[in-house]
């Protein structure tokens, strides 16, 4: 039977586990959806959902203070009957519709939401428990990381993807010496073109901060607290902290204990459902089926995880409403707002405009035979506009035209033949 807006959880217990970005947006969408009955948010991280984006930029820049990132204040949970318990799931037991916590106690459920998110990638070098090496994930993370700056000149950051980047212009506005290790060919390897690797090694370097590519970290040195970081090659680089950020892993073992199908996260229909009809999950810890290519996709970003949400909400309150948004992503190091459209893997073309080898400003366009798949746009908002729209209907642009920057946005989308 389906279940409509009024009556939708009448009755019915809804659990949701984790306090992420999802975890948040979920419980919230469950209410706008006409979800009646109780619901409860379990998360171990002690505090109320919070935004993780600003954590490596304007949080540790200190721009901005803890307070401030709370997702929703907690009067919004209790006006809207979200109970928002501290505690660790440890098993689900699908056969009663139980959870049992980490202090011994029992939650029922009718159904179920699991936004458990990912957990950083562990180095695995010897020294990596000395005092003043962190990772960034948390809010306590970068909490830990605040207190250390005040005895930091100089920071190794391990890890050339966005974390490691934002962080290295994060803690280049507290003027602290900055040497990035990454130990693939180049920055930002796993999602941009060379041309955007190129740009952003060289905006980095114009900001004093050194970055060195294909160089492996084998061991971090020092007493009780980090001295240096020892490199493969022989090379070491003196360091008063060290950040970590090499990579994220999904928390998939509560569901998979459970016997729900994992691989690479908990797989999940359009519907973001996983195999039991009763249990959803949503945000980076999902890998779903992507009907229209036909492909497994797991996407580590804030944007999806709220599409995810409010997709498993409805799912939840007996919607058959899939999950068809754009993937889109952002990342802020400096003055420069990159914003991306769309998934770039497997691009056979990329058509650069504006000057990314000279300027601070330009837009990669990603083709994949002849089609535009995706678009990287450094401070230009109306290209990402354009890939947008472009991107959500379907739509491509000529590259030759695309690339001549003297033609503006307007006209090239004026020129395209009416949709439809
Ligand atoms: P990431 O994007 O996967 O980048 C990690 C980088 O570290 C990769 O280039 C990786 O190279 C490199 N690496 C791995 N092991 C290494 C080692 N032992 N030594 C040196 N380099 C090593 O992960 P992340 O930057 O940690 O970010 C975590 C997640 O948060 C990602 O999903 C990221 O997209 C997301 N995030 C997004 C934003 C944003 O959208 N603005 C901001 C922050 C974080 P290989 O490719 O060779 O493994």
């Amino acid at each position: 039977m389906s279940t409509s807006k009024s009556d939708a959880g009448q009755n019915q217990v809804c659990v949701i586990v984790g306090g992420s970005h999802a975890a948040a947006q979920l419980a919230t969408s469950l209410r706008q959806k006409g979800w009646t009955g109780p619901i409860r948010m379990i998360s171990d991280e002690g505090r109320l959902p919070y935004q993780r984006p600003p954590l490596s930029k304007a949080f540790l820049a200190g721009e901005t203070e803890a307070d401030s990132l709370s997702i929703r204040p907690a009067t919004f949970y209790a006006k809207h009957g979200i109970e928002c318990i501290s505690n660790k799931v440890i098993a689900i037991n699908r056969g009663n519709k139980t959870l049992t916590l980490a202090d011994g106690s029992r939650q029922r459920y009718h159904k179920l939401a699991l936004c458990t998110g990912t957990r950083v990638m562990r180095l695995q070098i010897p020294g990596r428990e000395l005092d003043g090496v962190h990772d960034l994930r948390s809010l306590a993370d970068v909490e830990g990381i605040r207190r250390d700056l005040p005895r930091t000149r100089r920071a190794v950051i391990i890890g050339g993807g966005y974390i490691g980047l934002e962080t290295a212009a994060s803690l280049r506005k507290h003027g602290i010496e900055v040497v990035v290790l990454e130990r693939a060919e180049r920055v930002l390897q796993r999602v941009t073109a060379p041309a955007v690797s190129a740009f952003y090694q060289r905006i980095h370097g114009e900001a004093g901060a050194v970055i060195h590519t294909d160089i492996a970290a084998t061991a971090i040195e020092g007493q009780e607290r980090v001295e240096r970081v020892v490199c493969a090659d022989g090379t070491s680089y003196p360091a008063d902290m060290v950040i970590v950020g090499i990579g994220v892993t999904p928390n998939s073992e509560l569901a998979e204990a459970a016997g729900l199908e994992t691989n690479n996260g908990i797989l999940v229909d359009e519907f973001c459902q996983t195999q039991d009809t009763d249990i959803v999950a949503a945000g980076d810890c999902a890998n779903q089926w992507e009907p229209c290519s036909g492909e497994w996709r797991r996407l580590e970003s804030v944007p999806n995880a709220m599409e995810q949400a409010k997709t498993a909400a409805g799912t939840l309150c007996g919607e058959r409403s899939p999950q068809t948004s754009l993937p889109w992503f952002w990342s802020d190091q400096y003055d420069l707002k990159l914003q991306i459209a769309g998934l770039s893997q497997g691009y056979d073309q990329v058509v650069i405009r504006g000057h990314a080898d000279t300027g601070r400003s330009f837009a990669a366009f990603y083709f994949k035979e002849g089609q535009l798949i995706a678009a990287d746009c450094v401070n230009r908002s109306p290209e990402f506009m354009m890939a947008k729209t472009l991107l959500s209907q379907k739509r491509t642009l000529d590259p030759v035209r695309l690339a001549d920057d003297s033609i503006a946005v307007k006209q090239l989308m004026s020129e395209l033949p009416r949709s439809g």
